[in-house]
């Protein structure tokens, strides 16, 4: 079944594949309340819904089941990302859990080499368990992709671009791959988001997210939300959401619909910012390598070029070893040393000792996830006092 929000514009909705991006980043899904007039849909804090008589109700019965607030911001990233069917969790974990879920004991996965920390430990450390068989590897080779299907493979998982050395997986050579095999194909966009790469129009089965990031924008929440144009995979992905409970809270999806207005403007600007600290670091004698695909130096630049209209705000340098890291990282001071990314903030990280500390020593060397390694989320300030904070902090290591 499907729900409909109170404050869902059937007109708007209907035109939703009609209206540009920004317009359906601050409409869809939502309408101004037919009561009130209110322009901001509100937060529903109820758990339950009353009934007229047994079988008689609007469409929502229990808050775990489906919430208005919810279904708003459902139904608003489902219309960025292309797709007819969205559904939000409490995080971006639960919603790659729920994929998994998909899958039934010894189905095998192939995985992207450098997914999100968080996704490796889930395969590794808890599905395995249960008899899922993961092989991580290099998915912007689309060769061994090909090469790595076997009889037991359902699942092609993929992240692009890659969390934290910015490779680019080619969506329309996987998608090819998938559909001549019956595989599952999913792409985790939350790097690129909806506004730079829409996966779906490739063909991909399965859009993830963490709303945490770029969606929300603002580093005040988290969530997760799955976007898939085939009926039956929402029908039983929504199945599993309403079983195992791992839902968005009403409040943290209203952050998320009001950060999500200004998602077009803000992507542009990290995009702007991003590029230009990229070029910067470039020029370092200090800095070894910079991985950021706007640079006509990055190795799947092209690719990059092609699949996104811009290239976000995320950059990985190498600083050449753990102690330069360390040092950086100590004298930074506009620039905040936190895990997560895509807030208005800049943020900046070491992955191996923080996302992806449990990823093991050798598959992070496979993965080029280096001692030296600093992640950069550029965020919205002036670039010229992003860039300064740096080069303080360079000038002292
Ligand atoms: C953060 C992140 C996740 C996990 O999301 P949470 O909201 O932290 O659970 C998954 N994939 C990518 C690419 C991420 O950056």
């Amino acid at each position: 079944m499907e729900f409909r929000s109170n404050f869902e514009n059937p007109k708007l909705t209907n035109k939703n594949q009609y209206m540009k991006f920004s317009t359906k980043a601050i409409h869809a899904g939502q309408q101004p309340c037919p009561t009130t007039g209110a322009v901001m849909t509100p937060v529903y804090l109820t758990s339950t819904y009353v009934q007229e008589e047994i079988g008689k109700h609007k469409g929502y019965v229990y808050s775990r089941i489906a919430n208005p607030t919810r279904t708003a911001l459902e139904q608003n990233i489902a219309a960025l990302e292309n797709g007819k069917h969205g559904i939000a969790f409490g995080s971006g974990m639960a919603a790659v859990d729920a994929i998994f879920r998909l899958l039934k004991p010894c189905d095998h996965v192939i995985i992207s080499h450098n997914v999100y920390g968080g996704t490796y430990r889930l395969a590794k450390q808890v599905l395995e368990d249960y008899r899922l068989q993961f092989e991580f590897i290099d998915t912007t080779n689309i060769k061994l992709v090909e090469q790595t299907i076997r009889q037991e493979t359902r699942m092609i998982f993929v992240e692009t671009p890659t969390n934290p050395t910015m490779e680019i997986t080619d969506l329309k050579a996987i998608v090819k791959i998938a559909k001549g095999n019956r595989l599952i194909s999913v792409c985790d966009n939350t790097f690129a988001t909806p506004y730079l790469q829409q996966p779906l129009e490739y063909g991909i089965d399965i859009v993830v997210h963490s709303l945490t990031k770029y969606l929300n924008g603002h580093s005040d929440m988290l969530g997760g939300l799955v976007v898939t144009n085939d009926m039956k995979t929402a029908e039983r992905l929504r199945f599993i959401h309403k079983s195992t409970g791992g839902i968005l809270s009403p409040f943290d999806a209203w952050l998320c619909l009001r950060g999500v207005k200004t998602l077009p403007i803000r992507m542009e600007q990290h995009s702007t910012n991003a590029i230009q600290v990229a070029r910067w670091l470039l020029k370092q004698r200090k800095v070894k390598r910079v991985l950021y695909p706007g640079l006509p130096s990055h190795p799947q630049h092209k690719l990059a070029k092609k699949q996104m209209k811009k290239f976000g705000g995320m950059i990985s340098f190498d600083l050449g070893s753990f102690e330069k890291a360390k040092k950086f990282l100590k004298k930074v001071q506009l620039c905040a040393l936190a895990e997560s990314l895509g807030g208005v903030e800049t943020l900046i990280s070491h992955p191996a000792t923080m996302t992806h500390a449990s990823v093991p020593k050798d598959q992070r060397e496979k993965s080029k996830v280096t001692e030296g390694l600093v992640r950069l989320s550029v965020g919205l300030e002036n670039v010229d006092d992003i860039i300064k904070d740096l080069q303080q902090a360079l000038k002292n290591i």
